[in-house]
C-alpha cells in the first residue's frame, strides 16, 4: 500500500529546527531542554550531496514540541515508551546510563543491575493507546513526514533475558500489534537475543517496528551481524554516544545510522572525523544518516555537521500488511 506523506510545515511553530540535510549558520546549537536522554556528537563533512539518496527521507524537525503526544527530547524520535524500566550495563557505552542515573537519583529506585529487580510500568501503556488513536485519526508526528515514532525502551533494554520480563515482553508486542499506524524503535544493546524474543507471527517483520542496536566503538561491533540478518522494515545503528572510530563497521543490512556524541555530567569527548566518515560510508552506501550532536554536557548542543544539520530517516521496507497512515 502506498504511504500517503504529510508536510510538517504547517504544525511548525517557529522556523524549522532541521530539514534533513541542511545548511546553517555554524554556530548556535539548539535550546537543551533538560536531562540528556541520549548522547550525540558532532562531524563534518566539506563536500556532499543535499540532495537524499534514494530511499532515504529527509525530516523537518520543529524548534518546539507542543504536540500533545510528545513527551521525550530525543531528536530521532517523536515519543518513548517503556513497558519497564530498569537494566544492566554491558559495555563501555553504557558507563554513564542517562536512565540508571535518573532512575537512581531522581526517581530514587533500585532498579538497576542483575539482582535488583525491573519495575513493570502502567502509565505508558496507557499513553501508547493514546499516540495510536491520535495517529489512526490523523494527527501527524511531527519528524518522520507524519508518522509517529516510538523508541522503545529508553529506560530499558526490551532484549535483556530475565525470567521476570518473559510477561511484559509478550504484553510490549500485544500492544505493538494492536498501534499499526505507530512506528516502533526497539534499540538494544543485546542483539544477539532479537530472534529468541521475537513474537511467533514475525514472519518477515512487523510493518510498524524497526530494530536497532546500539554500537559505540568497533569492540562491539559484532553487534551489527547479530541484527543485520533478521528481516525488519528498518534495520538500524545507533553510533553513540560514539566512544571510538567506526571505519572498519560492515554496514551491509542496515538502513539507517544515529550518530551523536555522549552528553551529560562527565562525558567523554568524541573526535568529529569519526562522525565525518560514518557520515561518508552512509553516502556511499546508500544509508540514511542521522547526525544528533557533538559531545557536551547539553543535549541538542553542538547538532551541526560542518555547519550542516544532517537528520535523515529511512524509507521502511512495508509488506502492506499493516495499515498505513492516512494523512491529508
Ligand atoms: S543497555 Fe542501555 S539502558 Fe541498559 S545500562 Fe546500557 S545504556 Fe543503560
Amino acid at each position: 500500500m502506498e504511504r500517503q506523506v504529510v508536510h510538517v510545515e504547517s504544525h511548525l511553530l517557529n522556523p524549522p529546527r532541521q530539514s534533513g540535510t541542511k545548511r546553517r549558520s555554524p554556530q548556535k546549537p539548539f535550546a537543551a531542554r533538560c536531562v540528556s536522554e541520549l548522547g550525540g556528537n558532532t562531524s563534518n563533512h566539506g563536500h556532499r550531496s543535499k540532495t537524499p539518496r534514494r530511499g532515504i527521507r529527509s525530516a523537518k524537525e520543529p524548534s518546539k514540541r507542543k504536540n500533545m503526544a510528545d513527551n521525550t527530547i530525543i531528536a530521532w524520535t517523536d515519543h518513548t515508551f517503556n513497558p519497564w524500566m530498569g537494566c544492566t550495563k554491558v559495555s563501555a557505552g553504557c558507563a554513564h546510563c542517562y536512565a540508571e542515573t535518573m532512575s537512581t537519583n531522581l526517581m530514587g529506585k533500585g532498579i538497576w543491575g542483575p539482582n535488583a529487580p525491573r519495575e513493570i510500568t502502567k502509565g505508558p501503556w496507557k499513553n501508547v493507546k493514546s499516540w495510536e488513536k491520535a495517529a489512526a485519526t490523523g494527527t501527524p508526528g511531527l519528524l518522520n513526514n507524519g508518522r509517529h515514532l516510538v523508541f522503545t525502551g529508553s529506560m530499558m533494554d526490551h532484549a535483556e533475558d530475565r525470567p521476570d520480563l518473559v510477561e511484559p515482553r509478550a504484553r510490549m508486542w500485544q500492544t505493538i500489534r494492536e498501534c499499526p499506524h505507530l512506528w516502533f524503535q526497539l534499540l538494544t544493546k543485546r542483539p544477539e537475543n532479537i530472534v529468541r524474543f521475537l513474537p511467533e507471527d514475525w514472519g518477515q517483520g512487523y510493518d510498524n517496528v524497526w530494530l536497532g542496536t546500539s554500537i559505540e566503538d568497533m569492540r562491539v561491533a559484532e553487534r551489527a551481524d547479530h541484527l543485520r540478518g533478521i528481516p525488519a522494515p528498518v534495520r538500524f545503528i545507533s553510533y553513540e554516544p560514539a566512544l571510538g572510530p567506526l571505519n572498519d563497521l560492515d554496514l551491509a543490512g542496515i538502513d539507517w545510522v544515529i550518530c551523536g556524541g555522549e552528553s551529560g555530567s562527565g562525558y567523554r569527548e568524541m573526535d568529529l572525523q569519526w562522525a565525518r566518515d560514518m557520515r561518508e560510508k552512509c553516502e556511499d552506501a546508500g544509508i540514511a544518516f542521522f547526525f544528533k550532536q557533538s559531545a557536551a554536557k547539553k543535549t541538542e548542543t553542538g547538532i551541526e555537521l560542518d555547519g550542516e544539520i544532517v537528520r535523515n530517516f529511512p524509507n521502511p521496507r512495508l509488506s502492506g500488511t499493516v495499515p498505513m497512515m492516512m494523512v491529508k
